[in-house]
This record gives C-alpha cells, structure tokens and sequence, in this order.
C-alpha cells in the first residue's frame, strides 16, 4: 500500500513502525474472511482491510480519532486471526495497537464510556480488588435484566452474568515461593501468577505447579509480579500497561539473576502474547529494551514448555472425548496450535476440533463487557460449534475463554493443564463432574 508520510511525521518512531507495517498491505482482503466481526456484522470498516484504512488515513492525516475510527476500532476483537491468513505479513497487531493508543490520547469517550473504562483498569489488573467487585457482583444479579433493557448498562449486565457465583479463596500456591522439582532436576522455570486467573481460577496454576514439580522440574513464584498489562494495553492505555511490563521484566531478571531461568511459565495465553510482545513495547526504553527482549524470549505457554519435555506415560489412560477450543491468542497470537492438542492425546484423551476454530469466542480480554452484543453472538456460535463435537468436556488454555464459553456451554469447560495433570497423577479437575471423568476411568 502506498502511503504519504512527511519526515516530521516518520521521525515518530511508532509512526514510522505503523508506516512499515501500512506499506505491507496488498489490500487483497483475504483477511475479511477469517475476522469475527466481518463474518458478524459484514460491514467492510468491521474488517481487517477496512479498519487499516481508516488507521492509516487518520494517521497519515495526523488528525484526532473520531467517533467513525472509535467505532470501527472498538469493534475489534484484537483476535489476530488476519495476521495467521494475511499473505503478506502485515503485523495488524502493533497497528492496531498504535491506533488504540493514538484514540485513548486524542478522542474524549462519552463520560459513561469513560467510566466503564477506567473502572475496568482500575479493577480487573488488581487481584484484590478484582475479588471484592466480584463479592459485590452477587447484589447486582438481580438487577440483571433491567440492565440488559438500558444500551447504557448493557455492560454492567454483561459483567455480572459473567460473574462466577461463587469465589474460590486465594491459593496460598500463588505466595512468592520456590517449589522443588522431584527426582532428577529437569529444569528451573518462574511461573506467571497473573490478575484475573488467580482470583476466578486459582487451581490452573496450583495444576501447572503440581504436574511441573512431579516431572522434576523447580517453580518459582518471584515476588512482586503483577498484571503483565494486556487488558489495559488493549484499552490503549500505553502508560499502565508498559508500567505493569517494567515491573514484571524487573522480577523476571532478578530471577534470572538469582539462580538463572529455563522459562517463563505463563498458564493464561492471552498474557503470554503480551509477555512475548514485552521486547517490542520497550525497545525504545534504553534502561529495559534488552531485558524486556530476554524475558520475552523466555516466555513459553505451560503447553509449549511440556511438549518440549520428554513426558512418561501417563498414570491414566482416561478416554474422555475433550473438546480443544484453540484461544485465539494462543493459536493467532503466539502460533501454538499443535502442542496442546498432542499432549491431550498422548495422555490418553479423545480429541476433538469444533467447526470454525479460527473464530473468536468473543470473549477478548474486556471485549465482552465492552461489547456485549457482539461477543454474544460469537459466543453462541462457539459454544453450538463446541457441542457439536459430542464432547464431554472442553480444553483450552485461556481463563477469558474458560469464563466465556462456560457462561453458555452446557459441558464443563476446563484448563488444558487441568486435564493433564489429572490423567499425570492429580487430582481431578474441580471443574468436571465426577461423572464426566470416572465414566472414562
Ligand atoms: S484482530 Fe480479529 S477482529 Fe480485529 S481485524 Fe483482525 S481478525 Fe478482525
Ligand atoms: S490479507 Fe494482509 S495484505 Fe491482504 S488486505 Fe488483509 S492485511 Fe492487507
């Protein structure tokens, strides 16, 4: 694509990076195909191809945002499905990325837009707080429906009906700590305790921690980490998010340089994209640029780390019919699409594929309260795609997923590591009946 930048304009750095990525698109629009929201809502500026366009007019034009780009913008899912189709290598994630900063510093939302927002970044990165909204969710459920009527407090709706009804209590697994491998060390791994996973979730680490330990390999649990940063980093609040990155490749180093670090264990593959992305967001930090890109060349999805590991045979040969649902971030974002399915089956599950893998299930960090309708629909077309399968139980590695598919799936919905650990010796998943699994036993 031809593009008209001045040199004042290219000597931005995050604009002469947009310029690159701009010059790359052929404007084919093989793209289209594959984007939820093209596929949803059919409207060229709801695609790929047409979002690029109007990125790059406003950018070329070096103008504000305005409600048109705001709009069209916010309607993406950030999936990444039109990186793994595009042909030609168009990085739309650091575009887009760029766009959403470039609104959040020069459009003004209405007020309740506003509002929402800043309650979302100032709530969900923060475990503690994250918890007492959610024990403050149980008021609200009854309200639910007069919500749903008022397009104002769709939101609202949407978050308390996503709302687990019940909060497990904090894991003391989450606590800084080292856990020694047993038997013969294997090797030495930090482990991402993260925001939102530890409060609604908290067995997906205490599952990863277990079955890595057993398999002789040590995991720290460094003080001090945090968010990595991808919620607020796809609000477009560039600020919040490189300070949560700082914060964590300051850890991450210390621990590198305490005892030396074979990965960087991430169990949330919506935050493992962002970690792998810290070398890029802080390449132009002098003080970080080269940690940054040490520990996002360390990152490793738990999947990606066992399939490296050579397993033994598992302690159950289970046969459960598992249905994978691939995260978009982990199969557009990080191209982890073999692993997870491979380790299923060698240990002993069925595994099966839903129809139209590639399509978001809605749920994208914030995008579900942010944009209920939407995510709605695609959340029902996962889930009849899911159920189709026959499964009776579906994998996957993302906790945004989990709470997505589960708000409407009548089959149990786990972590893919839940699973593993289970047929490797733990215990069973929480999240699946007895009947589920003691059927397969
Ligand atoms: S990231 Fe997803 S929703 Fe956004 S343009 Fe690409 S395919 Fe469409
Ligand atoms: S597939 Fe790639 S090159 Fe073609 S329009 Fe989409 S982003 Fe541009």
């Amino acid at each position: 694509m031809q593009t008209n930048f001045s040199a004042a304009q290219l000597s931005d750095p995050h604009v002469a990076e947009s310029e690159k990525i701009l010059r790359k698109c052929v404007h084919c629009g093989f793209c289209t195909a594959t984007c939820p929201t093209y596929v949803t809502l059919g409207n060229e500026l709801d695609s790929p191809r047409g979002r690029i366009y109007l990125i790059k007019d406003m950018l070329e034009n070096g103008r504000p945002a305005d409600k048109e780009i705001v709009t069209h913008i916010d309607r993406c899912l950030s999936c990444l499905a039109c990186m793994t189709t595009c042909p030609s290598g168009v990085n739309y994630m650091h575009l887009v990325d760029h766009a959403r900063a470039h609104i959040q510093e020069t459009y003004k939302r209405p007020l309740l837009d506003r509002l929402k927002r800043a309650m979302l970044a100032f709530v969900l990165p923060y475990p503690n707080r994250f918890r007492a909204a959610l024990k403050f969710a149980g008021l609200g459920r009854p309200f639910i429906g007069l919500f749903e009527k008022l397009p104002a407090l769709k939101p609202v709706a949407a978050m308390l009906k996503l709302a687990p009804p019940a909060i497990p209590p904090a894991s003391p697994m989450a606590s800084p700590a080292t856990h020694a491998g047993k038997g013969a060390r294997r090797g030495r791994v930090a482990i991402l305790t993260g925001c939102a996973q530890s409060v609604l979730d908290p067995a997906i680490n205490e599952a990863t921690i277990s079955l890595l330990t057993r398999l002789g390999v040590e995991v720290v649990v460094p003080e001090g980490e945090g968010c990595c940063g991808a919620l607020v980093h796809h609000m477009g609040r560039e600020g919040q998010a490189l300070a949560s990155a700082r914060q964590n490749v300051d850890v991450w180093t210390r621990a590198i340089e305490q005892g030396g670090l074979d990965a960087i264990i991430i169990t949330a593959s919506g935050c493992g994209t962002t970690i792998k992305d810290y070398g890029f967001m802080l390449r132009l930090d002098p003080a970080y640029a080269e940690k940054a890109a040490r520990v996002s060349a360390l990152a490793k999805d738990v999947t990606e780390y066992l399939a490296a590991l050579d397993l033994p045979e598992p302690v159950r040969k289970p046969g459960t019919v598992v249905a994978y649902h691939s995260a978009c971030s982990m199969q557009h974002g990080q191209k982890i699409t073999r692993q997870p399915k491979e380790l299923l089956a060698k240990a002993g599950f069925v595994v099966r594929e839903p129809r139209e893998g590639h399509l978001c299930c809605g749920s994208a960090g914030t995008y579900n309260i942010l944009q209920p309708d939407i995510s709605a629909k695609l959340r029902d077309r996962k889930v009849k795609n899911i159920e189709a399968t026959g499964a009776s139980v579906v994998a996957t590695g993302n906790i945004g997923c989990i709470t997505q598919i589960t708000s409407a799936a009548k089959l149990p919905v786990v972590h893919t590591i839940k699973l593993l650990d289970w047929a490797y010796g733990g215990p069973k998943p929480e999240g699946v009946s007895e009947r589920v699994l003691a059927a397969a036993e």
